[in-house]
């Protein structure tokens, strides 16, 4: 059993839907005060009055969009007015469009590298001096599998931005180290929200179809390994990563998936 986490204060980015959804869910449900971060706000603010019912801490709302760093600032302030600190960041906000190399245009790989990596290095830089006041500042960050260990044709400007992040995680983790802040990642495998919905049925068939354990993923799976680095009992675990993909990475071959 872990220590209790209620009370500290969690800001996620792209926390009105899918993953980012789960993960502020399981941390309200943790009686935490959370912070929904996303550009459409009047959605956003729904979820969070969803979410604020039942739970002990305050559920709020920001509209921001990280890929840039003042709105990012305004997001640490209105976090900080609203529930005196910072314990916890989850930069999750991220997008995954589709362009084959040979197509991709510049505004293509710029939009998806700067939601994707920009947003996370502009959401750790704002809240920052908040962490560092906190007992247990942690910074969670959601990669993928795709980039930093397995490719999809259409995603090679989404896998560099995935696998940037790491490179930034383990630097991060280093520079924030003295200050008591650890910096980790969940790297999801398919996870079903709406986001992949827009994918169609085909590919969420064929994708359940390459994992060992036969389905995608639940948003609850990606927010419990989140609520796991934010706990005391990791302290000590920085610059880490956990997979989360029902076993999708280890398949040698078609063969080997078929003998499962
Ligand atoms: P999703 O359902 O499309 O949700 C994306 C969230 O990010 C929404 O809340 C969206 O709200 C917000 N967002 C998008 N652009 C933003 C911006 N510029 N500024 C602020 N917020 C923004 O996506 P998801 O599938 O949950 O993915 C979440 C994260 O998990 C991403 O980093 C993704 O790369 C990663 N991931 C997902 C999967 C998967 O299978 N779903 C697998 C591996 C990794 P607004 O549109 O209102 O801004």
């Amino acid at each position: 059993m872990f220590s209790s986490i209620a009370g500290r204060s969690v800001v996620v980015t792209g926390g009105s839907r899918g993953i980012g959804r789960g993960i502020a869910k399981q941390f309200a449900k943790a009686g935490c005060n959370v912070m929904i971060v996303a550009r459409d706000i009047a959605h956003a603010q729904r979820v969070a009055a969803e979410l604020d019912a039942g739970h002990t801490g305050k559920i709020i709302a920001f509209g921001a969009e990280v890929n840039r760093r003042e709105p990012c600032d305004r997001m640490a302030d209105a976090a900080v007015a609203a529930f005196g600190g910072i314990d916890i960041l989850c930069a999750n906000a991220g997008i995954f469009p589709t362009a084959k190399l040979a197509e991709m245009t510049e505004a293509d790989l710029h939009d998806v590298v700067s939601v994707n990596l920009y947003g996370t290095v502009f959401s750790v830089q704002a809240c920052l001096p908040h962490l560092k006041e906190s007992k247990a500042g942690r910074v969670i960050i959601t990669s993928s599998i795709t980039g930093p260990y397995s490719g999809f044709p259409g995603w090679s400007h989404y896998g560099a931005s995935k696998a940037g992040q790491l490179g930034f995680m383990r630097t991060a983790a280093m520079e924030l180290a003295p200050e008591g802040i650890t910096v980790n990642a969940v790297l999801p495998g398919n996870i079903a929200t709406e986001g992949l919905d827009g994918m169609g049925e085909d590919y969420q068939r064929q994708m359940a179809a390459a994992i060992p354990q036969g389905k995608l993923g639940s948003v609850v799976d990606i927010a419990n390994a989140a609520l796991y680095f934010a706990t005391d009992e990791a302290a000590y675990v920085t610059g880490q990563t956990l997979v989360i993909d029902g076993g999708q990475l280890l398949p040698e071959s078609f063969e080997a998936m078929r003998s499962v």
